[in-house]
């Protein structure tokens, strides 16, 4: 009878938030004040707050966690799988990130509230991860929720996985997800991850709605470059030092940027704009053909829309010397590239080395990952991805693009067929700022629409 009573109360627990029907804002507003800091070193990071994080969102959405069949993986991550009426059907895969990045040290102060209060006000949700992306994981699942609440019952299964470490390259949530999916035998037909959105007002479309569907990301590579050389005292100086050498080879390489051009998915996300934009553009966006090179050389001088037109090229640590008077023996700098989907690390291995052209540097990298391919921008994925949008964002120009930084998407690489990234929320370009910055923010509105368009992609995806 206790046993009774006790399960009894549990139920009651486990029923009644739902039944007081928090809001997904209240419900945001609470999973920010968990700080779920991920940390490059991995003994600064406190699980704990991982593990009130998930006792949390188990107490907040009780139909999705205890009707479906969930598992956790690493201890902090989740897979959750929603079984469809047709097993003859792949199911197909919702993915997002618990964890957050730190607020910068001495930048704590600039926050209009602090970041880990979880402060709902003038129509928003302020705090750290509100954008980057626990509101990817609550409007999930409070889509899911809703979903079951109706009794809805998906003939393809929905699966969804929920990694802890992002943002300190996934290897342990999203990377032991994987394995356990392939021990499993799950095979995708499509995935959804974070990196797509809706861009309200951009400079390519002033006034009106872009949904980015991001169908592509770009590669990630850093080479070491090292000079070696005699050392000794400074008051008898060799012709060319470590550090001039080294300083020699990295101008060269600042200078020498890699050359615009334009690929997919570039070609399809201008030439899907070209209706929608003012002349010039909308001729030189239809006449790809012919003027390619010169829409490259354009967008390659803005910083914004450079990254989408070339493998970038960025310097970014340099090493060297331990003592004023002392000839360093050994200079290191590192620079990081971004590449275009089809150029290889061999490509830009080969070039940087060219471009260097002294044997005196030594250029190495560490082992890459596999990368993403370019999903299919007409298929199943796509469309019932389109699909939700229109239903939320009636007016808004739907395009297939690609994503500058990278995310989980690459552990699933062999799991799903294609993979997009797109989360429905819908901000104005300045915003993006705040994303692993100062002041990040979601507005209600916009959250709401974010699970509209989630449990319509839900609906869609699970129905075919
Ligand atoms: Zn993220």
């Amino acid at each position: 009878m206790i046993k009774l009573y006790n399960r009894l109360g549990l139920a009651l627990l486990l029923v009644i938030p739902a039944a007081w029907g928090n809001t997904p804002a209240e419900n945001l507003a609470e999973a920010v004040r968990f700080k779920t800091i991920s940390f490059q070193d991995r003994a600064q990071i406190d699980y704990q707050q991982f593990d009130a994080l998930n006792s949390f969102l188990t107490e907040t959405y009780p139909r999705v966690f205890s009707q479906l069949q969930v598992e956790s993986v690493s201890e902090y991550s989740w897979l959750i799988r929603w079984p469809g009426t047709d097993e003859t059907l792949s199911p197909i895969l919702f993915t997002a990130h618990t964890d957050v990045v730190p607020v910068e040290p001495g930048t704590e102060g600039d926050w209009s509230h602090p970041a880990f209060a979880g402060i709902v006000a003038d129509g928003r949700v302020y705090g750290r991860g509100t954008l980057d992306d626990k509101q990817g994981v609550i409007s999930l699942l409070e889509a899911a929720e809703q979903l079951l609440a109706e009794g809805y019952q998906p003939t393809r299964e929905i699966v969804f996985a929920f990694g802890h470490d992002e943002e300190i390259s996934g290897l342990q949530g999203a990377g032991v997800i994987a394995q356990r999916m392939k021990a499993l035998g799950l095979e995708f037909d499509w995935m959804v991850d974070e990196g797509g959105l809706v861009l309200l007002d951009s400079p390519v479309l002033p006034g009106k709605s872009l949904a980015m569907i991001n169908v592509a990301e770009k590669g990630y590579l850093t080479l070491t470059l090292t000079a070696q050389g005699a050392g000794g005292h400074s008051s008898s100086p060799p012709r060319v030092s470590t550090i001039g050498s080294l300083s020699n080879a990295l101008a060269k390489i600042e200078a020498n940027p890699f050359a615009p051009k334009l690929e997919e998915p570039v070609r399809t996300f201008l030439e899907t704009l070209a209706p929608h934009v003012d002349q010039p553009n909308q001729f030189l966006f239809n006449n790809l053909w012919l003027t390619d090179w010169l829409v490259a050389s354009q967008m390659a001088k803005e910083t914004l829309t450079q990254p989408m037109v070339r493998t970038t090229t960025a310097l970014t640590m340099f090493n060297a010397g331990v003592k004023e008077n002392v000839i360093p023996q050994r200079a290191e700098a590192k620079v990081n590239f971004r590449l275009l989907p089809n150029d290889t690390p061999e490509d830009v291995i080969a070039a940087i080395e060219a471009i260097i052209d002294d044997p005196s540097i030594t250029v190495s990298h560490d082992r890459w990952n596999q990368r993403p391919g370019i999903a299919d921008m007409q298929g199943s994925g796509f469309e019932v991805i389109s699909a939700a949008i229109q239903s939320v964002y009636p007016d808004a120009v739907i395009v297939p693009s690609l994503l500058q930084a990278t995310t989980d998407t690459r552990h699933y690489v062999d799991l799903a067929r294609n993979q997009y990234r797109f989360h429905g929320t819908q901000m104005k370009p300045e915003q993006t700022a705040s994303i692993h910055g100062t002041d990040e923010y979601i507005s209600i509105a916009s959250l709401e629409k974010t699970v509209a368009v989630a449990a319509a992609m839900l609906r869609l995806g699970g129905a075919r």
